[in-house]
């Protein structure tokens, strides 16, 4: 979200997979990447995991260096942004007439921009039921003389599909949190939250390297997963911190049943 003026939310219409909106975002419009500065950008743990390798660095190493943390007023969970650069609070990433440096792999808010995407779960079908708004920050030109898209075709043709299937594996803690009905976590929780979540090479390290009896406690065709495919490891360290943090328990029994029903 910006900070300055408050982008429209058109929440009048939920949006779904066919239906339709205008949108087209060339270099040539003359606001072109003017939406890379003076914005609070939030990075999810899958943004982060695809930034970190885009650069070559590891996850420690980027959080450092280009990002700030605090502990969300509502939630009480720990949130990652991006740290913006003065004076005018541009993006990192983004290089005067070149535009995004890092556009393959640019966070899920920025591909999926002019949509706002809500997810829940619902008790009537399986999984997650999703919805977009329409935002129209101000200075955003997009909008004029815009090419139709479906929802699904937007999604495709920005590659969200499986960020979209990240950020719900981490929408589940804040729900399971929410459940427990936990309210404030102490700050070993917050750092175990903080290494799961957003620094997925300490997790590697502390997990699959390091002397760990959970570890040895998992299923080995897990663990070869989880140890040769990265965003594998994100997933298992998620639902790792959601069974350690907000179910109690033995860690592996439960991301093993939730894998086997899938
Ligand atoms: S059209 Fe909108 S999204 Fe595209 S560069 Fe301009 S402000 Fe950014
Ligand atoms: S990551 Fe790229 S698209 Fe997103 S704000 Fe930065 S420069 Fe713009």
């Amino acid at each position: 979200m910006p900070n300055g003026p408050e982008p429209y939310i058109d929440d009048s219409k939920a949006l779904q997979d066919d239906d339709t909106f205008c949108f087209s975002c060339t270099p040539e419009k003359s606001c072109f990447t003017r939406c890379c500065y003076d914005l609070n950008l939030v990075l999810m743990p899958y943004d982060i995991l695809r930034i970190k390798n885009r650069l070559g660095m590891t996850s420690s190493e980027f959080l450092k260096k280009y990002t700030s943390v605090h502990v969300g007023f509502g939630s009480g969970l720990p949130v990652v942004m991006l740290k913006m650069e003065d004076p005018y609070l541009k993006c990192p990433f983004l290089e005067e007439n070149k535009g995004c440096t890092i556009y393959e792999d640019r966070p899920g808010a920025c591909r999926t921009y002019p949509l706002a995407r809500m997810a829940r779960r619902s008790t009537e079908i399986e999984g997650v039921e999703e919805f977009y708004y329409i935002v129209r920050e101000p200075d955003c030109r997009g909008f004029k003389d815009g090419k139709e898209w479906t929802i699904r075709e937007w999604k495709e043709n920005e590659g969200v599909v499986k960020y979209n299937e990240m950020n719900d594996i981490f929408g589940e803690l804040y729900q399971a949190k929410q459940e427990a009905g936990i309210e404030h976590l102490t700050a070993d929780q917050i750092d175990i939250f903080y290494m799961g979540c957003y620094d997925i090479d300490s997790f590697r390290i502390n997990f699959l390297e390091g002397p760990n009896l959970e570890r040895y406690m998992e299923d080995e065709e897990i663990i070869e997963r989880i140890s040769s495919d990265e965003e594998e490891l994100l997933a298992y360290a998620m639902r790792w911190v959601k069974k350690k943090l907000f179910s109690g328990g033995c860690l592996g029994c439960s991301v093993s049943a939730a894998q086997d029903q899938n």
